[in-house]
């Protein structure tokens, strides 16, 4: 496979895995097949009276080891292609951090800065309106992903209540006022700035000092860029869709991060300007794509100059480009293990939900922690024993527990 959707990237990292593990070709492919592909037409009607309709998307994966899970994404290139890609990643996502969750992804192909709130909100309910039957706490349980928030799950949450009762549980990264958990906001962003510390001090390295440039200030990019100031480290750009701001002395994260978040542009900053494709190439110690999927491809990876990829974004690195990052001995943090501080902490919020009980903060982000430097370690250990890259490792790792999950369950 050679195309640079967030499917064949995926599809081609995880046949590797499949092959080193010595699994057949049956095998292989009850496990990249999703359980079950839905695509729904969303008939909206604008604030001005018009009608329009929205191709909206949910697969569900597998749930050999627990309810399906993942993330809900508003963007105009959703597809059914790339729904399902990001579904099977997130199989592999709570595998590789053992938590008891399998793998979705949902989506609407929509651009959410081109709607009203109230058409947001309105699109958000017919969503539900169509998937309903196939999300719940015990079965699928939806999340915020690119062009999502807080907000958007607490409709989702409400419109499914009108039919069920209180099911808080039936999403996570809601607002804390209905029933979210502390720490899950930041908890994306969070976990790559701790994982991205582990790999480096594996390395021998430290994070004070150590320059970062992070493409794509949304919620990942933002708070991954706060937490890393805090650990020491200087961030020298960052970027969104319309480009990034510089500075090689260090961006002050706390006065860009929470303007940006409140849906202020870069652009807006005053600050000096570089281009996406001019971040991606900047010399640093370390470089984070958080934004869109084949954001390093195999034209563009030749110019990347950091000592170390961080992957934040789902699927940002390609095939073709990890061959030549690999060439160039540019290390790849995988996003399965990168950006699972998200799911962790929203299986956190889950668990809170069923029990109905409120954790502190400092219990979210100790434990949270604590699964991620765990995972962290076991992958940097596969790959050092078996001498292969850190991707492969954390596929290795999670694709056996997925197939054995499936296999003693019977068929
Ligand atoms: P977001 O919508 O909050 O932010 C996305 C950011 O990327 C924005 O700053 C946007 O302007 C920028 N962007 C979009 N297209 C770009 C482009 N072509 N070039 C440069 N910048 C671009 O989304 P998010 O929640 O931060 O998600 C970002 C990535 O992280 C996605 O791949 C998502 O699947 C992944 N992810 C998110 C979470 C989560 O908890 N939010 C968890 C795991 C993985």
């Amino acid at each position: 496979m050679t195309g640079d959707s967030a499917r064949s990237t995926h599809d081609e990292f995880f046949a590797d895995a499949c092959e080193a593990l010595g699994y057949d070709q049956t095998t292989f492919e009850l496990l990249l097949l999703a359980s079950r592909e839905i695509r729904s037409e969303l008939v909206l009607r604008r604030d001005d009276g018009t009608i329009s309709v929205f191709n909206s998307y949910r697969v569900q994966h597998h749930n050999a080891r627990g309810p399906y899970k993942g993330g809900l994404r508003f963007h105009p290139a959703v597809d059914l292609d790339e729904v399902r890609g990001l579904a099977c990643l997130m199989t592999l996502k709570c595998a590789l951090v053992d938590i008891p969750f399998g793998g979705a992804k949902g989506g609407i192909d929509c651009d959410p800065s081109l709607l009203s709130p109230n058409e947001l909100e309105q699109l958000t309910r017919r969503f539900v309106g169509k998937f309903h039957r196939m999300i719940g706490p015990n079965l699928d349980i939806p999340a915020p992903d690119m062009g999502t928030d807080a907000t958007v799950m607490a409709w989702i949450q409400d419109e499914y209540s009108k039919i069920y009762g209180y099911s808080p549980g039936v999403v996570t990264g809601k607002p804390v006022l209905t029933g979210g958990t502390v720490g899950r906001e930041e908890a994306t962003g969070l976990g790559v700035a701790t994982v991205t510390r582990a790999v480096l001090e594996a390395r021998g390295d430290t994070i004070d000092g150590c320059t970062v440039a992070i493409q794509g200030f949304g919620n990942v990019g933002a708070h991954a860029a706060a937490a890393l100031s805090r650990m020491g480290a200087v961030v020298v750009a960052v970027s969104d869709r319309d480009g990034g701001v510089h500075a090689a002395d260090g961006l002050d994260i706390d006065r860009l991060a929470p303007a940006t978040l409140r849906g202020g542009r870069l652009a807006d900053s005053g600050l000096p300007r570089i281009g996406n494709d001019e971040l991606l190439a900047l010399p640093c110690d370390v470089l984070i794509p958080a934004a869109a999927g084949a954001a390093i491809t195999g034209a563009n990876a030749g110019s990347v100059s950091a000592g170390l990829v961080v992957e934040g974004a789902n699927a940002p690195v390609t095939p073709a480009a990890a061959a030549v990052l690999a060439d160039a001995r540019i290390d790849v943090v995988p996003d399965i293990l990168a950006n699972a501080g998200g799911v962790i902490v929203s299986y956190y919020e889950w668990v809170q939900n069923l029990q109905q009980v409120r954790w502190p903060l400092e219990q979210v982000r100790d434990q949270a922690r604590d699964r991620l430097l765990e995972a962290t370690a076991a992958v940097l250990a596969e790959a050092a024993s078996e001498s292969i890259d850190q991707r492969a490792a954390a596929y290795r790792i999670a694709t056996a527990r997925v197939r054995d999950a499936f296999f003693v369950a019977g068929l």
